[in-house]
């Protein structure tokens, strides 16, 4: 039944192979000569299958849960160096055709403030996005085709790409709508969007079909087997995530991994991104109610282990996570956070009035972007807001094969150098730019080619200057 190059999605997520996985993982929690072996293997740095990552997860040994950690931030280091990329997330509109049980958007929800922004409105929030210093944005829109036809979405892209304004620009729209079809992704293809982003939510079916009672992203199949069609389409990047709280985080952990193994087996590359939401208290949602939540450690132990299995996958982590936490998983393997964020439809340009406020969850991580920047660069991190791959056409295979052989990081470190610097020159608080400044000092010595850290140099100087978007 278990087959990861099947396109029907209950084959390629058994729930029979996930069962087994979790039962193997449990009877070898403690062998710590199997253990052993996947460690090594994990320290080949090729990633891990869903049963062996499955094993580390639940591993109970606490010698051995610390060299999971250490070979965690080992590979963080190695891939994606101290770099974290920023974006942000801009709600176009919150009207829905669904029943998501755990979304405040859903139909039922008559409480909640409905808004969808007007092209006009979206430049307002684009260009208080800019001003903030944001180059990269995820798009988020309900489902709903009168609301918020397909039209729409592509109409908003190309506004939000138009917008120049100062010395800012949006330089890669990644988008997360519903389930759709080939033809329409084929539409947001052309639009020239980054990632196209959906959250499988739960991959347990049954679970899956009790939490969304209604509307079409019911259909368990149709909304699993979407990034198969993105892909067929021609978006190279996908986005895969699921709201951990749901279900046991165990089976989505095997599940997600079987969904990487599946876009491997049949694209020959695997997710472009994982995001690892947890449930979050919203307008007529309790989070405490969802009895299979998930603490602090465990979320790290699942980073931890999403990081080894897949080490070439980018790892997101929200505003949903409070500081203390995102400081904690930064360490471990997330690679891009979003700073500053609203996640209402509107609240950039202004903030929402409270008797008319439309957010989709609760914001744990309230600072400014640049309260974010400073905090990262304090922690020995550098935020990076470069977009240089997706616009030099380094997507889908292209991309993984030059992070499979390295090469990829003698880009990411100029580009973060250089978009930093950007983001200093003209958005920064005085101390942001401060300790920015020497950070990139430093930082600029660690470029391994000489001829690639002398142009580096100059662009800094063409910064400084006025000229902006460099780019390797
Ligand atoms: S999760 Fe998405 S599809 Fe479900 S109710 Fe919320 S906005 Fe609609
Ligand atoms: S060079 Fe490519 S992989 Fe590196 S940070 Fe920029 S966009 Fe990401």
């Amino acid at each position: 039944m278990y087959d990861p190059k099947s396109m029907k999605a209950e084959e390629f997520i058994s729930h029979e192979e996930i069962m087994e996985t979790l039962e193997y993982a449990e009877a070898n929690k403690n062998n710590i000569e199997l253990i052993d072996s996947i460690i090594e293997k994990a320290r080949q740095k090729k990633g891990l299958s869903h049963r062996e990552a499955s094993v580390l997860l639940v591993c109970e040994d606490e010698e051995k849960n610390n060299e999971i950690y250490a070979l965690a931030k080992e590979i963080k280091q190695e891939f994606y160096g101290n770099r974290i990329v920023m974006f942000a997330p801009l709600y176009l509109s919150n009207y829905c055709v669904n029943g998501c049980v755990y979304c405040p958007y859903h139909m039922k929800n008559k409480h909640i403030a409905r808004k969808k922004l007007t092209q006009e409105e979206i430049k307002k929030e684009v260009i208080a996005l800019q001003d903030m210093g944001h180059k990269r944005l995820a798009l988020e829109t309900g489902e709903d085709p009168v609301n918020n036809p397909i039209e729409y979405v592509l109409e908003s892209i190309k506004t939000i790409y138009g917008i120049k304004h100062k010395n800012g620009a949006i330089r890669r729209v990644n988008v997360n709508i519903a389930a759709t079809t080939v033809e329409n992704y084929k539409k947001l293809k052309e639009a020239g969007i980054g990632t196209y982003i959906l959250f499988q939510e739960t991959y347990h079916k049954e679970s899956y079909e009790r939490l969304h009672p209604t509307g079409p992203k019911s259909d368990y199949a149709y909304h699993t087997e979407a990034h198969d069609r993105a892909m067929t389409a021609g978006i190279d990047d996908v986005g895969f995530g699921v709201l951990f709280g749901l279900e046991k985080y165990k089976y989505e952990f095997a599940g997600l991994l079987m969904h990487a193994e599946h876009m491997e087996a049949v694209f020959g590359v695997g997710p472009h991104t994982i995001s690892v939401p947890r449930i979050r208290h919203a307008d007529d949602i309790d989070a405490d109610s969802f009895k299979d939540g998930i603490n602090d450690d465990i979320f790290a132990k699942i980073v931890a282990c999403i990081r080894i299995a897949v080490p070439y996958t980018g790892m997101i982590v929200s505003t949903r996570e409070s500081k203390a936490c995102r400081e904690k998983v930064l360490e471990l393997g997330i690679s891009q956070i979003s700073g500053g964020s609203r996640t209402s439809v509107g609240g950039y340009a202004e903030p929402e009035p409270e008797d008319n406020k439309s957010e989709q969850f609760d914001v744990e991580d309230k600072r400014t972007l640049d309260e974010v920047v400073n905090w990262l660069m304090r922690r020995g991190h550098i935020p990076s807001f470069c977009t240089a791959c997706y616009r030099e056409g380094r997507t889908g295979d292209r991309f993984m094969s030059l992070c499979k052989s390295g090469q990829i990081s003698n880009c990411c470190l100029p580009n973060a150098l250089m978009t930093l610097d950007e983001y200093l020159e003209d958005y920064a608080s005085e101390d942001t730019k401060k300790i920015g400044k020497e950070l990139i000092a430093r930082e600029i010595e660690n470029i391994p080619k000489e001829k690639v850290k002398a142009i580096v140099k100059k662009h800094l100087y063409d910064i400084e200057d006025g000229q902006r978007d460099f780019r390797f």
